[in-house]
């Protein structure tokens, strides 16, 4: 759709989002129904392929204010109401049903391809008002002393030649997922010792699903010993998304390939062995690493960050997107603000950063308590079944409004150890 009808750009936008991701299209959605003239760069021609295909629950509430729920309920993405996770490469836990201790609208979600799904956000925003271009590469953004002004874009000129454009903004949204455009640049990127991960994915075709309601739950099985982790992820027309996760030593040594790393994690797990006996590879390995990072700063005069770009923790709650469209949800309404108040400054712009930095911070204990060699949510659920509700709702992605301490506390300190 975009490719054949691309706009002639002009010279000046109120707001300029670089990257049509979630967190791209979602604040630029927001900010053009917002009244404002905004311009969304996603360099890649759309729909382009994308890991990261599991929704969980509180996506439905930005999704439902960009009005994308009914498309999504007709859709053919799987139906997910459970995760369920396997200790040791083989023991089930029970699952962990989003409607057990709140049975409402949005309390099942979807697993998406991302390609579509994200085709139907960018397409949602300029139905909402936004302009966009694909093939659109941000190569530069102007700043006036610390205020953000504008970025140059290149774009596709006739005869495969490129043509430079110089766009003026008063705010510019770095939506540019792991290439962090923004935080590179201004050198505001911290990784995370404890989080030093790399993962292999791939595709099958009939892989075993439960029946009913359990077909399409997310599955996390660790390995013996914790020393890798799988996502089983079903999606439409019977294709599996099935990837490993460890430490970037563990699953990337000398000598191995992709396939063979895989193989040799998939034979600490005889859970998924079983799963996948009947099943086809539909796709090559693909392999990313070392993706867990958090900005410093996310926001300037004239500059904000939003999703990936901002930080991403861990892949296993599947929390990315949901934190990329809340987090274009939030800075679309803190940018309306600004214009309304004309307050482009640091503090307007970051208002909604520190609320956002405490749900972040919820995943990221728990993820730590998942990588912890000694730590078991079974016998902490045995021990605490009163906390049974504040784990679900940590996976729900309900992380914004209740207070988590007394759970954390009662885990005591669960951050892993750093690896080689
Ligand atoms: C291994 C792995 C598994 C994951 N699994 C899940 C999961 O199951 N569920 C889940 O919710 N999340 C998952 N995630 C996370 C999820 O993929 C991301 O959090 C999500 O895609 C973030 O959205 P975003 O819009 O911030 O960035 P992206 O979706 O990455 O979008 C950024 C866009 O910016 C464009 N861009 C970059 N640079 C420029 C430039 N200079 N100019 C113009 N455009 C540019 C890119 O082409 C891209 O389209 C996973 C992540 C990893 C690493």
């Amino acid at each position: 759709m975009f490719e054949s009808q691309q706009p002639v750009l002009t010279d000046h936008y109120d707001v300029v989002v670089i990257g049509g991701g979630p967190a791209g299209a979602s604040t630029g959605a927001l900010t053009a129904e917002h009244g404002h003239r905004t311009l969304i760069l996603e360099r890649s021609d759309v729909p382009r392929f994308h890991v990261g295909e599991s929704l969980i629950p509180e996506t439905y509430w930005t999704l439902q204010r960009l009005g994308l729920v009914e498309r999504l309920r007709d859709s053919a993405y799987p139906r997910k109401y459970s995760v369920q996770f396997f200790s040791e490469g083989m023991k089930p836990s029970a699952p962990f049903y989003f409607d057990e201790y709140k049975n409402c609208e949005s309390s099942q979600t979807w697993q998406v391809w991302r390609d579509t799904f994200d085709q139907m956000l960018l397409e949602r925003a300029v139905e909402l008002g936004a302009t966009v271009h694909t093939q659109a590469q941000v190569i530069d953004a102007h700043f006036d002393g610390d205020r953000a002004t504008g970025v140059r874009v290149r774009t596709a000129g006739p005869d495969s030649s490129r043509v430079d454009q110089d766009i003026s903004c008063r705010v510019i949204v770095d939506a540019t997922g792991q290439s962090a455009f923004l935080a590179s640049r201004l050198g505001l990127k911290d990784t995370d010792p404890a989080l030093k991960k790399g993962t292999i994915w791939t595709y099958f075709k009939d892989a075993r699903r439960d029946p009913g309601k359990d077909e399409g739950a997310t599955l996390i099985m660790q390995t013996a010993e914790k020393q890798s982790w799988f996502w089983f992820i079903p999606l439409p027309d019977n294709v599996t998304s099935i990837g490993c996760t460890a430490d970037m030593d563990v699953l990337f040594p000398r000598g191995l390939t992709a396939e063979e790393s895989f193989q040799r994690e998939l034979n600490r797990c005889p859970a998924m062995v079983e799963r996948l006996k009947n099943a086809t590879r539909v796709r090559d390995y693909l392999k990313t690493k070392d993706y867990s990072y958090y900005a410093r700063q996310g926001a300037g005069p004239g500059w904000m960050l939003v999703g990936d770009a901002y930080g991403f923790i861990d892949p296993v709650y599947s929390s990315g997107v949901f934190l990329a469209l809340k987090s274009g949800e939030f800075a679309a309404d803190a940018i309306h603000e600004a214009f309304e108040t004309q307050d482009f400054s640091t503090e307007q712009l970051g208002s909604w950063q520190d609320i956002h930095a405490k749900g972040v911070d919820v995943f990221r204990k728990l993820v730590y308590a998942f990588y912890n060699p000694t730590f078991s949510f079974g016998r902490f659920l045995k021990m605490h079944p009163e906390f049974r509700s504040h784990v679900t709702d940590i996976l729900i992605g309900d992380v914004f409004k209740r207070d988590f301490n007394a759970c954390f506390e009662s885990m005591g300190d669960v951050t892993p150890p750093v690896s080689a």
